[in-house]
């Protein structure tokens, strides 16, 4: 390298590093948060946020020590030479559901809403989160459906008539509700999550579109999740394959499908349900809530 290039790429590495030095100390002073530079990098890959260490900006949060920092990046399968900007997506996911349930406060249990179009399978990601990880408070929603066969009352949901839904609501019971497929109605009782939420024990809810929406406006810190079929022709396999509808409430699905679709982007996570086990470990690793009962994400070794 001639002289003079040389001289300027020096100039440059000193001012790239004074910049992520202007970075730090404002995360330190609490001018900005670890999760918000996060986010910068991954959405400005030139920025000098995105070429800061991962470690680095570990190493400026409050009670994390050059040791600690060692453990979370060991527990978020992330090598301590990685860049915010070279992280891959699960990386990303995983230090984002990290950086948050510690600025959320520690010991405090996490609200993770799971939504997505009709025959998504969503029921078979959470039912495999409710047989795996009976740590997690999979909340029983109230319905004004009548029972499919083998659907049990206070298992599968709480069965109520139309008056009883009505007293729900009056009573400031439910912490969301909607009509779904313009058919019944389905609420989250709130009782059980405020009291699961305030126990740190997580909460996982698997709700449709308008209640994800809602639970946004009355508990911000919630995660949203939207499950993505494969394809759209997947989806309408799935969709068309269950059989339990008649054809006119299977075009009404598939529509509402189709809508809810397009919601996909105002979620804070999109998970793919191509394989049940992963897609439900990708939920379960939003769950987390780190801090001094950490449970180390599933695949923390295996980390891109
Ligand atoms: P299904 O009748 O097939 O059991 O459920 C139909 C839809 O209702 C699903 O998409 C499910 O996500 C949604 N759902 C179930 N429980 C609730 C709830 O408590 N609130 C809302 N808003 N939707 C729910």
């Amino acid at each position: 390298m001639p002289e003079v290039d040389r001289a300027a790429a020096s100039r440059a590495a000193v001012a790239a590093r004074r910049a992520r030095a202007v970075v730090k100390d404002a995360v330190r002073s609490g001018e900005r948060s670890a999760l918000e530079v996060a986010e910068q990098a991954w959405g400005a890959p030139d920025g000098p946020e995105a070429g800061m260490r991962v470690a680095e900006l570990l190493g400026t949060l409050r009670g994390l020590g050059p040791r600690r920092v060692d453990a979370a990046l060991e527990m978020l399968g992330i090598s301590p030479v990685k860049r915010l900007g070279g992280l891959g997506h699960r990386q990303r996911t995983r230090l984002r559901a990290w950086l948050r349930a510690r600025e959320a406060g520690a010991g405090r249990g996490r609200l993770v809403v799971l939504a997505g179009p009709t025959a998504v399978g969503k029921g078979t990601v959470s039912g495999y989160i409710r047989q795996h990880h009976p740590d997690v408070l999979l909340s029983i929603s109230a319905t004004t459906r009548a029972p499919r066969p083998g659907e049990q009352n206070g298992v599968h949901y709480y069965f109520v008539d139309d008056a009883g839904f009505d007293a729900l609501i009056e009573r400031g019971e439910l912490l969301e509700w909607a009509v779904v497929h313009n058919a019944s109605r389905y609420g989250t009782p709130k009782p059980p999550v405020e009291a699961a939420l305030a126990a740190g024990r997580s909460v996982l809810l698997e709700i449709d579109l308008a209640g994800a929406r809602q639970v946004r406006a009355a508990m911000p810190d919630a995660v949203l999740v939207f499950l993505l079929p494969p394809s759209w022709e997947e989806l309408v396999r799935r969709l068309l394959g269950r059989g339990t509808e008649s054809p006119e409430e299977q075009a009404r699905r598939l529509e509402t499908a189709r809508v809810e679709l397009a919601a996909q982007d105002e979620f804070d996570e999109l998970v793919v349900n191509d394989d049940v086990r992963r897609a439900a470990q990708e939920v379960v690793d939003l769950l987390i809530v780190p801090s001094g009962g950490a449970r180390p994400p599933g695949r923390a070794g295996s980390a891109r």
